[in-house]
């Protein structure tokens, strides 16, 4: 881009990271984008852009883009030739085809992204139950904000933030616990900020003091994986000094008693020894959050990705319900969803036990309701699947025999990536869809190549429940197709073309919102037309004439009585502890460079540059125990395997803790060493805390 250029379009979209969804233009001059401004149009980020939105349209016209087909012709050891469009998807449908043929439908399995468009979230299920007629297909989000949905449809009976981010100016506290807001979703900060200057009080609660952390009123430095004591802990005290809300918890829940009686077994006393805190600064924090008028809880990964992520994400329900704090403005309590579309996507029927509009594939009426929209006899319709993560041990005992695999980048994501790859390269028939060629595209028997969202229009939903539309600035490049054409045309080769007869997204969009009429994820209202007029628009959004709705349980929560539901959760320590041999916990997280597994971060000059390759965050008491200095390559060891970084050495991190970011690939990757260990409900890694040692590194 030269400064000099004379810019033909700008092109009203939004950024293609984080859930926050910031509004800007992309700058078109002579066909291309050549640059990004932020709207000032925009409710949320009000001109305002992140390093990583700065940055986004360098990936557009990147030279790694892939521009054809590529196939192994000779077997997995052959390299990826470029190939024909037809060639590759009449081989792909005939070898899906025979596989089913001999090994029944379900030997295939789909397995796609949350940062894709609703349009081509939704379209992602119906292939995979309709074209295929396979029960296993899910998504990304399974490791990421799973936990999350596991909690709110527990307590609350709708899996959305309660409350749109501009409540934070109505709080008297914000309570963040396990989000590392100033990197993850630096927008936001500005809203915390905003309201701290009207008096608002900020507890964080992270083993790091993250950037936010460092200014909070109470900082709770809690070791990983004992949530849930804090939570029960704060709210013990909160019970002795008389601030819980005996109305609202009489008149708008149920399940108190039960809870009230465990939360009796938490005195803060305890629960520091557990949590390795002061017992001054549990009931400090304690009181600060109960006597708030109004108060706003934020959770993310760090209590989500765990063993036990669907219970503390309740735990902190249950504190907020406790207090009355839900249905006023700032009152409530939500995650921070970090993958752009991590909300929509988590809506549109890509997850292994859903239907669109979150309606639950093993309901005999959602099922009903569906298959009529879908135009196909319910008894066709699959019944749940395999998640993503049981998907890996399927692959490995040849249940699973083929896989497609859309915008998504598991040989960084998922944990233990010894066992994970050994799974991707056994597969018969290996399909990834993607604009770049990942870590994961490398290991494909064929590569189709997919497009950006400047390249699209579409919707997503944002981490507060508001659904905005991506706009198109550019042609695809080369030969490079719209990733639900890519699904239409293949649902023609194997011979359910009828069911996929779209020519936009538009039609998607609108073959979804029937979809979801009368659900609680209601968009039958929402139209492209009112998304631009709107700025966006909340769900549920029932009819044309309805302007969503942006603060949820105002009169009542998702359940059909209308009541909230309080759970007694006992805290359970993480699947694994720190022991002699592994005496260290590690745990993993991101940056403010990098977006999710840095397959298109890692590409971007700016980015790259400010963050090339992941480190070890360590407390300088622990360098000096171990003789490492600031910037010594260091070798970390878990029960699944080893990696080399250079050690950083700090202040802002737990003594007994180590944090490696995750945002990289191969030898780089950190996930060679986490726990696949699961949460029983949701089935979500446990990212966050896994026993570790570490050493000057011999080699380096
Ligand atoms: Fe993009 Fe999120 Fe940064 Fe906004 S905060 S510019 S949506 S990455």
């Amino acid at each position: 881009w030269r400064s000099d250029e004379v810019i033909d379009r700008y092109v009203p979209t939004h950024c293609c990271y984080c859930g926050v969804q910031c509004g800007m233009y992309l700058k078109v001059a002579r066909g291309r984008v050549v640059g990004v401004e932020p709207r000032e149009d925009f409710p949320l980020n009000h001109g305002m852009l992140c390093p990583k939105g700065s940055t986004a349209y360098q990936t557009v016209h990147h030279p790694d883009r892939l521009t054809s087909p590529l196939m192994r012709r000779h077997g997995k050891n052959s390299p990826l030739e470029p190939a024909s469009w037809d060639e590759a998807l009449d081989t792909i449908a005939r070898r899906f085809q025979t596989l089913q043929a001999e090994h029944g439908g379900d030997c295939v399995s789909v397995f796609s992204g949350s940062s894709m468009t609703n349009e081509k979230c939704y379209i992602m299920g119906k292939f995979a139950r309709v074209a295929l007629g396979t029960r296993h297909c899910d998504y990304n989000g399974r490791l990421c904000m799973s936990s999350a949905t596991g909690a709110n449809e527990r307590s609350l009976g709708i899996d959305r933030a309660a409350n749109p981010i501009s409540d934070m100016l109505h709080a008297d506290c914000i309570f963040v616990i396990g989000a590392n807001v100033g990197e993850c979703f630096p927008i936001i900060t500005s809203y915390l900020w905003q309201a701290r200057d009207r008096g608002c009080k900020l507890i964080v609660a992270d083993p790091r003091q993250t950037p936010i952390a460092r200014t909070a009123d109470i900082y709770l430095p809690l070791r990983s994986g004992t949530d849930s004591a804090l939570l029960n802990g704060m709210l013990h005290v909160i019970l002795k000094e008389g601030l819980v809300d005996e109305k609202f918890l009489r008149e708008r829940t149920v399940g108190w008693e039960e809870t009230k009686a465990l939360i009796e077994q938490y005195p803060p006393e305890g629960v520091a020894r557990v949590c390795g805190l002061k017992p001054e600064a549990i009931i400090e924090a304690a009181r600060l959050y109960g006597r708030a008028q109004a108060a706003l809880t934020y959770t993310a990964r760090g209590l989500e990705h765990q063993s036990k992520g669907v219970d503390n994400g309740v735990a902190a329900m249950n504190l907020a319900l406790a207090t009355g704090n839900f249905g006023r403005p700032g009152a409530g309590c939500g995650t921070l969803t970090g993958q752009g579309n991590g909300q929509g996507g988590r809506e549109v029927g890509q997850k292994a036990t859903q239907l669109p509009g979150c309606r639950d594939i093993e309901n005999p009426e959602d099922r009903e309701y569906i298959s009529s929209v879908w135009d196909i006899d319910e008894k066709e319709l699959p019944h749940a699947g395999y998640p993503a993560t049981l998907m890996i041990p399927a692959m490995l005992r040849q249940e699973i025999r083929a896989c497609f695999m859309v915008c998504t980048n598991p040989m960084v994501s998922l944990p233990d990536q010894h066992t994970v790859e050994r799974a991707l390269r056994g597969l018969d028939l290996f399909v990834v869809a993607d604009f770049f060629l990942s870590e994961t595209a490398e290991l494909a028997d064929i590569v189709l190549p997919g497009t950006v969202w400047a390249e699209d229009e579409g919707t997503t939903t944002s981490l507060e429940g508001r659904v905005i539309k991506y706009n198109k600035a550019v042609e695809p490049p080369g030969e490079a197709k719209r990733d639900w054409e890519i699904v239409c045309e293949l649902a023609q080769r194997l011979g359910k073309g009828q069911y996929f007869n779209f020519t936009s997204p538009r039609q998607i969009f609108d073959e979804y919102r029937l979809c979801t009429k009368g659900a609680k994820s209601d968009y039958w209202g929402i139209t492209y037309e009112k998304i631009e007029e709107q700025n966006g628009v909340f769900w549920p959004c029932p009819t044309e004439e309805h302007l969503g709705t942006p603060r949820l349980y105002e009169e009542r929560f998702g359940f059909p009585d209308g009541k909230a539901r309080l759970h007694p959760i006992p805290y359970i320590p993480p699947a694994e502890e720190p022991d002699a041999e592994y005496p260290l916990v590690l745990t993993t997280g991101r940056v403010i460079y990098h977006y999710l597994s840095g397959n298109q971060t890692r590409r971007t000059p700016f980015l790259k540059e400010q963050a090339p390759f992941p480190w070890v965050e360590m407390h300088e008491q622990t360098a000096q125990r171990l003789e490492i200095g600031d910037g010594d390559w260091v070798t970390v060891r878990t029960r699944r395997g080893e990696m080399t970084a250079p050690a950083l050495v700090i202040r802002s991190i737990r003594p007994d803790t180590l944090f490696i970011p995750y945002h990289y690939g191969h030898t780089e990757a950190v996930n060679q060493l986490t726990n696949p260990v699961l949460e029983p409900m949701m089935k979500i890694p446990e990212y966050k805390v896994c026993a570790a040692s570490v050493a000057r590194a011999a080699e380096k």
